[in-house]
């Protein structure tokens, strides 16, 4: 471990120190003192492993890009290795997040950057055995793993992924010497930092953006192609046109983000991406909820089998590819819902629905392969 006497921080590290300078389009919710109307391209609910990179891709293919984050734009100024601000500022339900039976503390994150934000940095690829696990079970197509490999080394390379080259600590290695012993396969983790002092306090915000989380990567990558970032902006619902998304509906939170401010964001977009997190009660699935497009029981893990089938049927799922804008055949109106175990950007879970028969450039709608499967 680093001796913290000898580390300076706040030392300039903060890449939203010059946000002025770069010209980045942030807008704190709270401090709204009118309703906001916007349009845009593509809107994206949360700033996430999911939501960070779907900002950044589409603002690189030239489109106008809103990004709604329910928690507050945190950065390393303000990161000072004390849990108490940390868990409050950081984390959904200030770490109080569980499992219904209280057996189990659920960690997620609730900042600008999301999860990646205060997540530890283990960054391996999805285990083939997972990608094909999917494939045969869950109608998830596209994703082995060498169509896989090319998005996969592209976000090492954006994240700067590597093997960690520092020898492992006592109980590290006491865990080396036994898996040996018993004959298990081991090996040393990969990780997303660029100049890590080892702190060890990954959970509570790097304070020196080492940890390369979206807060300082695709975040900034978007926001310096004219993005546009609302914080304390709490998506409750999702404006539909019949079957057709239009955009989403946020409310203004306070400045604890405990309360709302009575101010709205109103975003009408071509392209709606939900990135909320899987496991998200409190946010965009509630959000759904409301607007009916998930079954009123809880939609843990991301399990498709709770969602609405009526607007399920027309869903795919994708693992983190980087979307192509140009890739979708079937046309303007979709929903992205980011999720599961992302590693910092990795392995975002993406559920698109695509209503093509309102599409009319493309014809009639056709069966398609994953959506118009009959339900069992
Ligand atoms: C403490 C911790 C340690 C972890 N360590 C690792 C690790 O070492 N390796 C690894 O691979 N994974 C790790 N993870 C998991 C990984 O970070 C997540 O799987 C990944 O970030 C999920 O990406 P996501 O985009 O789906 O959601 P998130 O990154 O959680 O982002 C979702 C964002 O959406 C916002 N949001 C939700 N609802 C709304 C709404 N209605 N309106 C507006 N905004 C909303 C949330 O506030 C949040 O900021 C860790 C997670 C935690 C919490």
């Amino acid at each position: 471990m680093t001796d913290l006497s000898t580390v300076t921080f706040g030392s300039g590290t903060d890449p939203y120190n010059k946000a002025a300078e770069r010209g980045w389009d942030i807008t704190d919710a709270s401090e709204l003192t009118s309703s906001l109307e916007l349009e845009a391209d593509v809107v994206i609910v949360g700033t996430g492993a999911g939501g960070g990179t779907a900002a950044e891709t589409f603002s690189k293919a030239g489109l106008s890009v809103v990004l709604l984050e329910a928690g507050p734009l945190k950065t390393s100024s303000e990161f000072d290795m004390q849990e108490r601000a940390a868990y409050r500022d950081l984390y959904q339900e200030g770490t109080g997040r569980g499992t219904k039976d209280g057996g189990m503390v659920i960690l997620q994150g609730r900042s600008v950057g999301g999860s990646t934000t205060v997540n530890w940095t283990t960054s391996f690829r999805t285990p083939p055995e997972t990608l094909k696990f999917w494939a045969e079970h869950k109608g998830v197509s596209g994703c082995s793993v060498e169509e896989m490999a090319p998005y996969f080394k592209h976000m090492e390379g954006r994240l700067n992924i590597h093997k960690w080259p520092q020898a492992p600590n006592p109980n590290n290695a006491m865990l080396q010497r036994a898996a040996e012993k018993l004959g298990y396969r081991w090996a040393t983790i990969h990780r997303n930092v660029r100049g890590c002092l080892n702190l060890g306090y990954c959970g509570l915000g790097c304070p020196v953006d080492a940890k390369q989380s979206m807060l300082v990567t695709t975040i900034p990558g978007a926001l310096d192609r004219e993005a546009k970032l609302i914080h304390r902006a709490r998506v409750v619902r999702v404006l539909r046109e019949g079957d057709v998304v239009k955009g989403v509906e946020a409310e203004a939170l306070t400045a604890n983000v405990r309360g709302t401010t009575g101010q709205t964001i109103t975003v009408r977009a071509t392209r709606t991406i939900l990135a909320g997190g899987a496991i998200n009660r409190s946010g965009s699935v509630r959000a759904h909820r409301k607007a009916n497009l998930l079954a009123p029981d809880d939609a843990g893990h991301g399990d498709l089998r709770r969602v609405d089938r009526s607007l399920l049927r027309r869903a795919a799922v994708d693992l983190l590819r980087p979307f192509s804008v140009a890739e979708c055949p079937h046309g303007a109106s979709r929903i992205q819902v980011g999720g599961a175990a992302a590693s910092a950007g990795l392995r975002g879970r993406v559920l698109r629905c695509c209503r093509r028969a309102n599409h009319r450039e493309h014809g009639p709608a056709q069966p398609h392969p994953v959506h118009d499967r009959p339900h069992a």
